[in-house]
């Protein structure tokens, strides 16, 4: 039995990966300070013994015996992380710091949850791994933005200075059940608003472009990646099946049998057009790893959660 931290496990991903850790006969230590992690998202799991609940903010640091980490504690959508934005550049750098350090002592394994944001509005399409990025380091999302590419620094410079075994994941844009119901994404935002019959809001003309990973395909490729030999990554993790706003609109829509109706907002500054994962170092290093939940299959699934949510 292998003890896990999962910091940022009350969140929408890292409450799924702790019910996949678990399951799989580990002991696991969700740490959270419940920015945006909810209780309830975890409830379930909380008469099982090996599971543990820790109140704590990464940006101190954590002590404990540990053989993994999975490093997920950061706010991830726009709304959230822009709130304070120079807490969320703490948490990113600080709270790396403070889990590498861990790492270290305990040399336990660490993963990162990085992001496709890392590539900013990129020139390159689709996105591979050893695309750099075109990112704008004083603008609206740079706090986030900036502070993953910082991570992603920390966590090669405690590898290659320290030993640390690490792992990398860029994980692309990722939808499902427990997804935070006020945080503006635009998966959350459009399934809410077609099942109370509220318009539709589409940000620009609709054409900017988003490949969506269905929450499970993701806990799959971390897991995966944890489990690699000798390969820190970045690696990119998404779904490449590629749709406009609009499209995922008329798509949502649909599902609900909703009479809401599409109306058009400005598009928010710094917004990327066109986002797609390169997936085949994935493929490669991910032992075949795929997704296998392909979008009508997923907004199924999550437009249920939501229609059951209290
Ligand atoms: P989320 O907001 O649901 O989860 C983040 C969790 O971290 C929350 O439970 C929050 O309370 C916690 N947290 C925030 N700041 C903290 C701090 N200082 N100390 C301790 N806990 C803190 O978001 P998510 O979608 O589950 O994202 C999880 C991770 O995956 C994040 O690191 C995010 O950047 C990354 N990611 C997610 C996506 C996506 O599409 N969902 C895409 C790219 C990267
Ligand atoms: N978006 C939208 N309507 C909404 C919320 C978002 O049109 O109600 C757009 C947003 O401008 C962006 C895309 O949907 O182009 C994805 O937004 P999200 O915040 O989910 O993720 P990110 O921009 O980080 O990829």
């Amino acid at each position: 039995m292998k003890r896990i931290l999962v910091t940022g496990g009350a969140g929408f991903v890292g409450s799924h990966l702790c019910e996949r850790l678990l399951n799989e006969g580990n002991e696991v230590i969700c740490l959270d300070n419940y920015f945006t992690g909810e209780k309830r998202n975890i409830a379930h799991l909380l008469n099982n013994p090996y599971f543990e609940l820790v109140r704590h903010d990464v940006t101190m640091p954590y002590f404990a015996e540990v053989d993994e980490i999975y490093n997920l504690a950061c706010p991830a959508s726009p709304i959230h992380y822009q709130f304070n934005a120079i807490k969320t550049i703490k948490t990113s750098v600080m709270g790396a710091i403070n889990m590498l350090g861990l790492a270290k002592r305990t040399k336990a394994k660490i993963l990162q949850a990085s992001t496709s944001e890392v590539y900013g509005d990129p020139k390159v399409h689709p996105q591979k791994e050893d695309y750099w990025g075109h990112v704008n380091p004083i603008g609206i999302r740079s706090c986030y933005d900036e502070g993953k590419r910082c991570a992603e620094t920390l966590f090669n410079d405690y590898h290659r200075q320290n030993g640390v075994d690490i792992k990398i994941i860029r994980i692309f844009n990722t939808y499902g059940p427990r997804m935070h119901p006020n945080d503006g994404r635009v998966v959350s935002n459009f399934i809410i608003q077609a099942l109370n019959g509220e318009d539709i809001t589409v940000y620009g003309d609709g054409s900017q472009t988003r490949s969506f990973q269905y929450v499970d395909d993701l806990v799959e490729a971390m897991v995966r990646m944890m489990a690699t030999e000798n390969f820190t990554g970045p690696v990119n993790t998404g779904n490449p099946n590629e749709f406009t706003i609009l499209e995922l609109a008329q798509k949502v829509i649909k599902l609900t049998g909703s009479s809401s109706k599409i109306i058009y907002k400005p598009l928010p500054s710094d917004d990327p057009t066109q986002r797609q994962p390169d997936i085949s170092l994935a493929k490669e290093k991910l032992g075949g790893w795929e997704p296998k939940i392909q979008l009508e299959e997923g907004l199924t699934k999550t437009i249920e959660y939501f229609k059951n949510l209290k």
